[in-house]
């Protein structure tokens, strides 16, 4: 038997105004390069770095979001290393004392159970630049390395896990939960394909018969949830052949390759850079105060997994469905508002994870700017209830209600949306099929019920899919086992 262990390092890009320790715009992504940038974010000689107070309370709320205890007296630290996109030659981080430590978020696993991942510690530092390379390794007239400096100094919060994952699935739920509590929070946009949210893993096997762990191995530029997952996978599946033919896995640092779906070594762990960390001595000691913390945690929103479980409480509906409706606020508070206002809180989320989830995937549709409400479903339900309508053409109704501005009731007036319950018409119509197909008759007789499939499709296609189909069903059934 062997077990996975796994452990994140995750770094999230704080959304405040500006920068870390400068006064530039903090939300540099696909700006114009080199234009949002100063002398302290550049590293010019004699530029004093200032900390940004909001980026402190946006930390905060993310450390208290995940449990975690606040240091009231934390310092800055410099990471120091020489890349070209690092002006400065190092970077401003917390290393020996993070403004928070020892927090926890409750997750609910692969198989609906609850789990606590320990938070080990959350602190802030800045980002580096960012080198644009072109062409290949030969360097010509076409090719070369482009340096852009706009994300200099860009707040970050670095959140490390204690090794409490036992899967990659698990990881990848837990980056799920993380990105879905920092948005709600406004701490970070989560939004991993923009590298808003970034993410190393540290993955180890023990073969639990020989007692024997291997090496942790950690996985880099896995840039969306669905690479962590099948990264880790892979990384996984490495170790244990290694395992298995009795070789060592090395200490190392291995990349994510997405053309060739596989991790490749970077650099051994043994050799890893030495960052001289030493207190930043450009900054003074950040302190946080007791009635700080209050006012924050105060502050703090009702959280996605509090949210899930009051949904299944209020509103009795599944498990699942509650857990899709409380990972985004804007669908949250409309699954909500629906909910309450139809009083038909399964039927409304029915609606709002199929049909309005896919119009927002697919049709980038704006729930916010939309002609949606809950004044739409109650037409809606309406509709359905009395049987003007089948469940099946409401979804047509429901598209020309939104594209042309109203009400589904005016919809079904104007375009002649209704539903066909004239039982003389549709007996007429399976009268045809049945002389035209005395084969399906005898089979049905025979036993092979599903072919009644083919009756209520003929009336159907004679209809124009206007026929309610349990009207059809119910006479169909009739009239062949007559
Ligand atoms: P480093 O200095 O290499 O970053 P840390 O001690 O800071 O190492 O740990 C980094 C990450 O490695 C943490 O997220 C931690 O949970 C994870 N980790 C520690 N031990 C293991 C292990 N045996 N297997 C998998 N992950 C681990
Ligand atoms: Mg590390
Ligand atoms: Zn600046």
């Amino acid at each position: 038997m062997f077990r996975t262990i796994i452990g994140l390092e995750i770094h999230a890009q704080v959304m405040s105004k500006t920068k870390a320790f400068c006064s530039c715009p903090a939300d540099v992504f696909e700006k114009k390069p080199n234009t949002l940038i100063c002398p302290v974010c550049t590293g010019q000689p004699g530029a004093l770095p200032v900390l940004n107070e909001e980026v402190v309370c946006l930390a905060l709320k993310g450390a208290l979001a995940l449990n975690c205890e606040i240091n009231k007296k934390s310092s800055f630290d410099r990471k120091n290393y020489f890349y070209p996109d690092l002006p400065k030659g190092y970077q401003i981080t917390q290393f020996f004392k993070p403004i928070a430590e020892n927090g926890f978020l409750i997750i609910d696993d692969q198989n609906g159970k609850e789990k606590k991942i320990r938070i080990r510690r959350l602190h802030i530092e800045e980002d580096a630049g960012k080198l644009l390379h072109i062409g290949s390794e030969n360097i010509s007239e076409s090719t070369g390395s482009y340096l852009d400096l706009n994300r200099c100094g860009v707040p970050l919060i670095e959140i490390v896990t204690e090794p409490d994952m036992s899967s990659p699935e698990e990881a990848k739920i837990f980056m799920e939960a993380l990105r879905d509590n920092l948005k709600v929070l406004n701490v970070c946009s989560g939004d991993m394909e923009k590298g808003a949210l970034r993410c190393d893993a540290n993955i180890s096997v023990v073969d639990e018969e020989k007692n024997y762990s291997s090496n942790r191995v950690e996985v880099k530029n896995m840039n969306s949830f669905k690479f962590v997952e099948k990264a880790l996978f892979y990384e996984k599946e490495r170790i244990i052949d290694e395992l298995k033919k009795g070789h060592d896995v090395k200490f190392e640092t291995r990349s994510w390759v997405m053309p060739d779906k596989k991790t490749v070594s970077m650099r051994s762990k043994e050799k890893e850079n030495d960052y001289r960390y030493f207190p930043e001595p450009d900054l003074p000691p950040l302190f946080v105060s007791d009635e700080k913390i209050e006012i924050i945690k105060a502050s703090l929103p009702e959280l996605p997994r509090d949210k899930k479980l009051r949904f299944i409480e209020e509103y009795n509906i599944p498990e699942y469905d509650a857990g899709v409706l409380s990972s985004d606020l804007l669908i949250a508070n409309f699954f909500e508002e629906v909910a309450k206002y139809t009083n038909r809180p399964k039927e409304s989320s029915n609606w709002i994870m199929g049909e309005v989830l896919r119009m927002i995937k697919e049709e980038n549709l704006d729930l916010e700017n939309s002609f949606l409400s809950k004044e739409l479903f109650q037409d809606l339900f309406k509709l359905m209830d009395g049987k003007i309508i089948s469940s099946k053409m409401a979804k047509d109704v429901l598209d020309y209600a939104l594209k042309e501005k109203k009400l589904p009731s005016v919809i079904v007036e104007e375009k002649g949306f209704k539903q066909v319950e004239d039982t003389e018409l549709i007996t007429k119509i399976i009268q045809e099929a049945i002389k035209k197909n005395q084969k399906a008759v005898d089979q049905y007789k025979s036993g092979k019920k599903n072919v009644i499939g083919y009756f209520v499709g003929a009336v159907m296609k004679e209809t124009k899919g206007k026929a309610n189909p349990e009207t059809v069903n119910e006479i169909a059934k009739e009239m062949l086992e007559k």
